[in-house]
């Protein structure tokens, strides 16, 4: 199969020649091609995109959130493909899967609110006859630049909100992953939308760094790696554009003496080890305070060693592989690192095989105890299936190893005292806080707060952010003689 770029209303081809293969990580098997689009990709839905935009933006607002009503429906009826599509080619469990794309479609329920959200301010008699509004238009052709790991949600948290509000909008998803957005354009092109008002353009940084210097794109949405987070960001600046781009993560959670103990060692084992640890808000660090450390890490231990990994279409498998070859190198060399450290590996993940799925991408749950905060396992990204374990005596202690992190995506409390659980969400430098929650993922009526190197910009994705991400705010000061 070949996936297809969407422009000007129709699946077509890349002009650019490149492709490469998508490639299934539990089996290795190839499930397409997918083309690396060039500039002149790019420039053609940049211009298709602004030839649309004047209709779009003076269609009443009442009327341009209809096809997204449609969309919603043609989701829902499409629920179980377009899951068993992420999870061939992201590996994750159809139970994730599912679980990621109603996340995405609550986005788009979100948006359908657009008529209110999108509402300004006024007030009368600012002076004698004399009136003043505050009103929002949207500002051309935008774009969002998404990663592999939630191929289904991720341009959920975009696409609505930027059409909803009036911009034309342009997708350039993860090349890992291109066969979700080929079945979430299928709807869209259902749905009703006007030609060019949403467009497609599969590549890698060829397509992102063409969306970033052409002058009709206004604003840019990225998720992924901080490294390339900053990249898009400063480029976006460059070329006078708005940029919201969020980055990695390295989350933190720490466990007190008066928690429940079965209730929180499953929460972790879920959030270190669910989505194969390749969540932005996956835990990678449980910082024990007091007596729970020796209960906690003997729960976690016998999580990690009971967690059934396999296929993700397979419904007893509770953990997929990771993402590639590279992945797994790199998850691989950061253990073995903490290893020849001061780390002690308490569970093994790096050897152990999927029967029949030998050359799957697999890591089973790894557990390092003795990590230090200088460790790279401490302060660097893994993104794998890999829980490192520090140990503090008191609160604030905890609260100093959490605050001593680059990153500042996500950090969890578990407790039963309301004086610790509102300490911690006071004091601790993260943007998204969950207390007794181990994934603290913000609804779709919230904005994803990540703070630090975990974000660059200042409004979120989803919600009301993302309203204000795409309009901009005209004020008008009246008077009638
Ligand atoms: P990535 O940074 O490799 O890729 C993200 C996007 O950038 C892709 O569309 C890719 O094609 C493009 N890209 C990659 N390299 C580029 C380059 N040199 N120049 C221009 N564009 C480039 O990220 P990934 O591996 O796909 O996704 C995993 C990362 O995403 C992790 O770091 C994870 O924490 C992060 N993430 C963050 C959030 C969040 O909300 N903060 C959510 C999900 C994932």
């Amino acid at each position: 199969m070949q996936v297809r770029n969407f422009i000007d209303g129709a699946f077509v081809a890349s002009r650019s020649g490149k492709a490469i293969p998508v490639v299934n990580p539990a089996t290795q098997d190839v499930l397409a091609s997918v083309p690396l689009s060039s500039g002149e990709d790019v420039r053609q839905a940049a211009e298709k995109g602004r030839a649309a935009f004047p209709d779009w933006r003076d269609m009443p607002v009442v009327d341009r959130v209809q096809p997204l009503f449609r969309l919603k429906v043609l989701l829902e009826e499409n629920f179980e493909d377009i899951s068993r599509t992420m999870t061939l080619e992201c590996g994750k469990t159809l139970v994730e899967s599912r679980g990621e794309l109603r996340r995405g479609i609550e986005n788009v329920e979100v948006a359908c609110g657009m008529p209110s959200l999108i509402q300004g301010w006024n007030n009368e008699n600012i002076a004698a006859g004399i009136d003043e509004h505050m009103i929002r238009q949207p500002l051309g052709v935008v774009a969002a630049i998404t990663p592999f790991n939630f191929p289904g949600m991720i341009p959920l948290w975009f696409l609505p909100y930027a059409l909803a509000t009036g911009n034309c909008f342009i997708l350039k998803p993860s090349e890992k992953v291109p066969l979700t957005s080929q079945k979430l354009f299928t709807c869209l092109a259902e749905a009703g939308f006007p030609t060019g008002v949403v467009q497609l353009v599969n590549g890698g940084a060829e397509a992102v760094n063409a969306l970033l210097e052409h002058p009709d794109i206004r604003a840019i949405s990225f998720v992924g790696s901080t490294p390339v987070a900053k990249h898009v960001y400063g480029q976006a600046a460059a070329h006078g554009k708005r940029a919201q781009c969020q980055g990695g993560a390295k989350n933190p959670v720490v466990v007190l003496p008066d928690a429940d103990l079965a209730e929180t060692a499953a929460a972790l084992a879920e959030s270190a080890f669910g989505c194969a640890g390749q969540r932005c808000l996956a835990l990678s660090t449980a910082i024990t305070v007091g007596e729970v450390r020796g209960p906690l890490t003997e729960a976690l231990v016998e999580a990690a060693r009971t967690r059934a990994v396999g296929n993700g279409l397979n419904p007893d498998v509770e953990m997929g592989p990771v993402i590639t070859e590279e992945s797994k190198s790199r998850i691989v060399g950061l253990i073995a690192e903490a290893e020849r450290g001061s780390g002690r590996i308490l569970v093994d993940g790096r050897s152990s095989r999927v029967d029949g799925l030998e050359s799957g991408n697999w890591v089973f749950p790894t557990m390092v105890d003795g990590v230090t905060p200088g460790d790279a396992l401490a302060q660097e990204e893994v993104f794998g299936p890999v829980l490192s374990l520090m140990h503090a005596d008191t609160v604030d202690e905890a609260i100093a190893l959490v605050n001593g992190r680059a990153f500042g995506n996500m950090a969890c409390l578990f407790t039963s005292s309301g004086a610790a659980a509102r300490q911690f969400r006071n004091q601790v430098d993260a943007g998204n806080i969950g207390i007794n929650i181990g994934v603290a993922a913000p609804m779709a009526f919230f904005p994803f707060s990540g703070w630090n190197e975990s974000f660059f910009g200042d409004l979120h994705a989803q919600s009301r952010h993302g309203v204000e991400f795409y309009t901009q705010t005209k004020v008008v000061v009246e008077r009638w003689p």
